[in-house]
């Protein structure tokens, strides 16, 4: 059988075209991705996303996204793709199920995962103290003191959430000026339990076993010195999750997907909604309306293509 359109991902860009996919009669198949839900699927609180004024939890939101595709016909495969041929048409996918389909069209929102900070100790401690979610680690830190790196929008509010279960949440930065939003920098500013630590970037994990020190250096005057922390949560930006594309769709020398302003990638056919393009915004809201309308420009495609 050949699928019509075929998702790939399941944040709020994948889920928000399945749903549009869904009333259009498409029947649309999701492929998950190893994270259902993505990103925001790991995020605590949920201030901005409107129609939600008391917030919502990231997983919360998620599972109701979710409810709404299957509600109209989506099908939702908890499967990740390992294999794609853009070359024919239909386009052939395989997966690590050992599941292959085929497609007339594919949305591609695979969105962007945390960017790793390459040191060494990063991989040695991972789940023993390193980690990149708050909301799935930070009850293992009660009491204890621990860093957070970055000093974008992620970076304060998980920083911010960790509060809750930390004795001391440092946040190391490599600049002396943050790029998070003004509300969060205030809450920030105004929390007893954060110690910002500024123009440094951390070179070493070190421990026995579990975390117990960062080695970090002053951008300016290149000193190092031991931080003590038993946790550390990283905030350092993202990279597009585009590798199963490489050599088949066109992409910036970062793996962002290169659309159109209708988005259309490359390949007629295959569109692209979210992160896997959206360098600028990320917002979920954004990502959201990104699925909208790549299932839209589909649909169109679909009608042309018969
Ligand atoms: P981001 O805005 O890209 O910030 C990444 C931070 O990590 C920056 O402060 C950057 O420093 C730092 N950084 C990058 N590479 C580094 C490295 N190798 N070592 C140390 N530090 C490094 O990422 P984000 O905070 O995850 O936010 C992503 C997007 O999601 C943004 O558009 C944000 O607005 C959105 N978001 C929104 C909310 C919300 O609305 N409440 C919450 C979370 C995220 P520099 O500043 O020096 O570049």
């Amino acid at each position: 059988m050949t699928e019509n359109i075929i998702i790939i991902g399941s944040g709020p860009a994948g889920l928000t075209a399945a749903t549009y996919a869904a009333r259009a009669n498409q029947s649309p198949l999701v492929i998950t991705g190893r994270e259902l839900g993505g990103q925001i699927a790991t995020t605590d609180q949920v201030e901005n996303y409107p129609g939600f004024p008391d917030g919502v939890t990231g997983p919360e939101l998620v599972e109701l996204m979710q409810k709404q595709a299957i509600k109209f016909g989506a099908r939702i495969e908890i499967d990740y793709v390992t294999e794609v041929n853009l070359k024919t048409h239909p386009f052939q996918l395989k997966t690590e199920n050992g599941n292959a389909y085929e497609a007339k069209s594919i949305i591609v929102a695979t969105g962007a995962s945390p960017r790793k900070l390459n040191v060494p100790g990063e991989k040695e401690f991972a789940g023993r103290g390193v980690s990149y979610c708050a909301t799935c680690d930070g009850f293992f830190f009660r009491n204890k003191e621990i860093a957070v790196v970055g000093g974008g929008d992620s970076a304060l509010q998980e920083g911010l959430f960790l509060t809750k279960f930390a004795s001391k949440v440092h946040i190391i930065h490599r600049r002396d000026a943050l790029r998070a939003q003004p509300i969060l920098q205030d809450r920030a500013h105004h929390e007893p339990k954060v110690n910002f630590v500024w123009n440094s970037i951390v070179k070493e994990i070190k421990g026995n076993g579990k975390m117990e020190q960062l080695v970090v250096e002053n951008t300016q005057t290149h000193a190092q010195s031991e931080l003590s922390a038993q946790g550390i949560f990283v905030y350092a930006g993202h990279t597009p999750n585009t590798q199963l594309f490489k050599g088949q769709l066109e992409m910036d020398e970062e793996g962002y997907l290169k659309v159109d302003d209708r988005l259309h990638t490359s390949v007629p056919g295959v569109f692209a909604a979210g992160e896997a393009h959206d360098r600028v915004f990320r917002q979920a809201v954004v990502s959201a309306g990104y699925g909208c309308m790549a299932e839209m420009e589909a649909e169109k495609w679909l009608m042309g293509s018969g």
